[in-house]
């Protein structure tokens, strides 16, 4: 059925365009075009190793496999081998020819003018690492037989410009090898010397044997299951950098290794980087399964929880039947035993670092809040953890500071029960809400949360070391604060405004009341108990504009000059107009601090008016 004739195919236009990027672009690390070979031909072979363990009675189970360099400088090439899994003719098409992930093109085109990197610090991650060798290589050619029964060889041809071809070729045994026929310039990459150095670099850590020219490069063993002893900050970086090929360090690590109650070992990274908050792409998984140093899932979605897919690394397990299938991933006792206490150590880690390297679990804060947020509402194991970790801004910080539930919790103030919030769009929008005064005056400290994300976890987590959390804002907090005034026959001529204002307001309110906790403003909306908060609210609104707004409680201060001049207005004359505008203004102004007022035409016409008033004219 396939063509056994010489075939040519146009590249996918992103690979035409990616393959400009790549062979004009004055990138000078051309020397990763051999990472991204080696890498692809040790996850061929890793692939095969999965095969040779879960296909039972496979041929060539005890050769070794093995990744070959060769040179010939007669002929200006340079070919890498390998016996992996290797390639039907439909996989060399799918697979060398089209970008897999859509979006990458793009990204690539974006950091290229941005110059934030050069494309080829980021080839490895994208999945285009392959046309890097276009760098190099005028032409390349692969020749590939697949593993699998009856497989054919067939040879791929391509000068990297628009096209490529594909005809039937001969090749003994199944893998994969590429030969790069060198540009007249790229000739540094017939040294042997100069080879060998760039796999120490970049290649150290690859789990398959390389040889070059017949000599095995002599490289580090798996390093996840050597003793921390053995092993030196610069070891844990460079596997970092090899794992994720990268040139940055990784911000912190850990190492674990545990007997009991389950086998396994883990080195787990935090990255300097958020890829997520670069934008674009959501990142997959970063930890890697292994049984007895045999990679067994790449990114798996089972061995860490969803929040913690920022963190990359290694787990190795002699526990995992090697021949587990990916269905059965799920579920499994084991794994779930080892991510429970993975995850558990990680979080203690991260504590560790919060607690003693400050600067660096800022940075950590900085790209990765929002999953610690969302792992405090979705992981209910590990809330009080989580919300250790919790970084806030609150009435007592200043400028960028940020503190946490601990240190807010050992400093409240005598009598003191509850933590303290307040919702806001930033600081000073917050420092503005009169609810806020009464908690100055008592000094209570108040968290500030600027976030959205931040309400919808503390209502999550309820409470921090049997503390409850207590919006500022709400009508139900026991202050036993006497009436602001202190002015008995003040509150007494109030309560007939009290009375005049429940029934100008209507429906629009729950309560109106005279205020215990204001000290410098006239009014207050609070919350009912229990009710969410207005920001709460505002995200409802946005998914969905009918959300009803709960009914809150108006509060007046009987000690403000204007409440004083509303209650004398009232005494005069209840049917007084002016009086019946101030109301209505008073509480119009509230909801425009908050961004909820909905007619205003009535608003501005009611200021309107009240300046007239103030001008005299009537
Ligand atoms: P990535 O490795 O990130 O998928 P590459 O551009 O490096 O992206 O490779 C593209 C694809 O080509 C690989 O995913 C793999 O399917 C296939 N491939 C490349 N090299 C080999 C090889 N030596 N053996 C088998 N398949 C290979
Ligand atoms: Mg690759």
């Amino acid at each position: 059925m396939t063509a056994e004739k010489e075939q040519t195919f146009e590249f996918q236009s992103e690979v035409k365009q990616l393959l400009d990027i790549l062979v004009y672009s004055l990138y000078k690390n051309k020397e990763v075009f051999l990472r991204e070979l080696v890498s692809n031909a040790a996850d061929a072979l890793n692939k095969m190793q999965f095969e040779f363990l879960t296909v039972p009675d496979l041929e060539g189970r005890d050769q070794e496999l093995k990744i070959t360099i060769a040179v010939d400088k007669k002929h200006g090439k340079l070919v890498i081998e390998d016996n992996g899994v290797g390639m039907t003719r439909e996989e060399l098409v799918q697979n060398i020819g089209t970008i897999a992930h859509s979006g990458t093109l793009d990204y690539l085109k974006r950091l290229q003018e941005s110059q934030a990197a050069g494309p080829a610090d980021l080839i490895g991650k994208f999945g285009v690492g392959f046309y890097s060798s276009f760098m190099v290589a005028k032409e390349i050619h692969i020749t590939t037989r697949s593993w699998q029964k009856d497989g054919k060889a067939w040879l791929w041809k391509s000068t990297g410009e628009s096209n490529y071809t594909i005809e039937a070729s001969e090749k003994e045994g199944r893998g994969t090898r590429i030969e790069l026929l060198l540009k007249k310039d790229e000739k540094e990459f017939l040294e042997t010397f100069r080879l060998k150095n760039i796999i120490l670099k970049h290649s150290k850590f690859v789990a398959f044997p390389i040889y070059m020219d017949g000599e095995k490069i002599e490289r580090r063993d798996a390093v996840w299951t050597q003793p921390r002893s053995k092993l030196a900050e610069k070891d844990y970086g460079d596997f970092y950098k090899f794992l994720e090929n990268t040139q940055e360090e990784p911000e912190t690590w850990l190492h674990l290794s545990s007997d009991a109650p389950v086998q396994f070992h883990a080195l787990l990274y935090v990255p300097k980087t958020s890829f997520e908050l670069l934008g674009l792409m959501k990142t997959e998984p970063g930890v890697d399964l292994y049984s007895r140093k045999v990679l067994i899932q790449k990114g798996s979605k089972e061995i860490m929880p969803e929040y913690l897919r920022f963190v990359k690394g290694i787990i190795d397990s002699e526990e995992i039947p090697l021949n587990i299938s990916r269905e059965t991933f799920q579920n499994n006792v084991r794994i779930d035993k080892i991510r429970k206490h993975v995850v558990k150590k990680l979080l203690e880690h991260l504590e560790n670092v919060k607690n003693k390297e400050r600067d660096k679990y800022l940075a950590i804060w900085k790209n990765f809040s929002k999953n610690l947020k969302e792992g405090a509402v979705n992981d209910f194991d590990n809330r009080e953890k989580l919300a250790a970790l919790l970084l806030f801004s609150s009435s007592r910080t200043q400028g960028d500071a940020l503190i946490d539930l601990k240190e807010y919790v050992g400093r409240m103030t005598a009598g003191q029960s509850e933590i303290y919030f307040l919702g806001g769009a930033d600081r000073q929008a917050i420092e503005k809400n009169p609810a806020l005064e009464i908690f100055r005056k008592k000094d209570h400290e108040v968290l500030y949360l600027t976030d959205p994300l931040d309400e919808f976890v503390l209502d999550h987590l309820h409470e921090f070391e049997k503390k409850p959390f207590k919006m500022a804002e709400s009508a139900d907090i026991a202050l036993e604060e006497k009436a602001a005034a202190g002015d008995e026959a003040a509150v007494k001529d109030a309560e007939n405004l009290i009375t005049y204002l429940k029934t100008v307001y209507g429906e629009q309110v729950q309560d109106v009341k005279i205020s215990k906790r204001l000290v410098d403003s006239p009014c207050l909306l609070l919350n009912p108990a229990d009710a969410p908060s207005v920001q709460m609210e505002k995200i409802m609104r946005m998914v969905n504009k009918d959300f009803p707004l709960s009914k809150r409680v108006f509060e007046i201060n009987p000690a403000h000059p204007l409440i004083r001049k509303m209650v004398s207005l009232h005494q005069a004359d209840p049917a007084s107009p002016l009086l019946r505008t101030l109301a209505l203004q008073l509480l119009d102004n509230m909801k425009l601090r908050e961004g909820l007022v909905s007619d205003t035409e009535a608003t501005i016409a009611r200021i309107q008016q009240i300046m007239l008033e103030a001008g005299g004219v009537n």
